[in-house]
């Protein structure tokens, strides 16, 4: 038997509550990674500190959070609406131009480059909770302190793993996409470019390079982290605590989690999406705020988006989970 038969034979064993086979298995990245991704992760914190510091007494400035709110809807929709809901799951077919703008606008989200961002969130659908999964919360199974540490790990311990996800294995449509090449390419300078836009913006509204200086700490770096950990709050909560009304795969524990739901443009309605990936919405329920697919729904009536996968009634209600699937939310059953 080959290792990747073996590992296949393991993973069908999965129980559904010990440790994931590969568990205790860290190959950590390189150091250079390590230290590109700690950095990433840590500067927007110690450009909060420095924030808080300038900003005490005095108050931020409408400008500062103004520029923040702007970047954090055209990044975050970028991700969400882009990435995700296009570019992962075919929600829709979008017109080239906009195609390209959204995975512009996702890449200054500091979230990985396109193609990449896309082969790990297959993958995640692909072996969701159970062993293969990049970032389940249901790693170190399903006690306490497994589950402690499988959040930890779900949320930003994995991004530190050295656990590839072959692209030409999970997104080889955009792999022959050369605009999604070129976009891939363009993310270092795409990063640059989303932290140095509100720089320019604050230094030209307020005619000081102080004014530009705070407006790049508020809205560059802590927007760039707020993004960054509402994205990762849907990886580790919404695999955890919140409700489960829709039925999903064996082992797959997605949660719909409201609190988290206009932050994160509707993606944590993340027990709906995992029941039905390709539908363009997310939130399936009355009430269920999804800012996301309202984009989706504007860009469909002026023209530039098609195909639009849209909820069918008849088939959610066959997918509406009875009480003993929704009694599977809880941590530990
Ligand atoms: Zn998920
Ligand atoms: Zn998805």
């Amino acid at each position: 038997m080959t290792i990747s038969e073996q590992r296949a034979e393991r993973r069908q064993d999965y129980d559904g509550a010990s440790a994931f086979p590969e568990a205790e298995q860290h190959i950590l990245v390189g150091p250079a990674q390590a230290g590109l991704t700690a950095a990433i992760v840590v500067l927007p914190f110690i450009g909060l500190g420095i924030a808080i510091f300038l900003a005490w007494g005095q108050g931020v400035t409408l400008t500062d959070l103004l520029l923040a709110a702007i970047l954090y809807v055209v990044t975050g929709l970028g991700v969400t609406v882009g990435f995700h809901r296009l570019l992962t799951h075919a929600s829709f077919t979008a017109r080239p131009w906009l195609r390209v703008a959204l995975a512009v606008a996702g890449s200054m989200g500091f979230q990985g480059n396109v193609i990449d961002w896309v082969a790990v969130h297959r993958r995640h659908h692909a072996f969701t909770d159970r062993p293969g999964d990049p970032h389940s919360p249901y790693r170190y199974g399903t006690g306490l302190r497994g589950q402690l540490r499988g959040l930890a790990h779900a949320h930003l311990g994995w991004l530190f793993t050295d656990d590839q996800t072959p692209v030409e294995r999970y997104a080889p449509d955009l792999l022959a996409d050369p605009a999604m090449r070129r976009v891939a390419r363009a993310f270092p300078a795409l990063c640059a470019l989303s932290l140095a836009l509100p720089f320019l913006a604050g230094w030209a509204i307020t005619g000081t390079l102080y004014g530009g200086l705070t407006a790049f700490l508020w809205a560059g770096l802590i927007r760039v982290a707020l993004l960054q950990h509402v994205t990762w709050s849907v990886n580790s909560l919404c695999h955890v605590i919140g409700s489960r009304p829709f039925k999903t795969r064996r082992h797959d524990r997605s949660t719909n989690l409201w609190p988290l739901a206009l932050l994160s443009f509707g993606e944590s309605w993340h027990n709906g999406h995992h029941s039905e990936p390709s539908c363009a919405r997310h939130g399936l329920d009355r009430g269920q705020i999804d800012p996301s697919a309202a984009v989706i729904g504007l860009f469909e009536r002026f023209g530039w988006a098609s195909d639009v996968r849209w909820p069918d009634q008849a088939r959610l209600e066959r997918r509406r989970a009875g009480p003993r699937q929704q009694a599977r939310a809880p941590a530990r059953d």
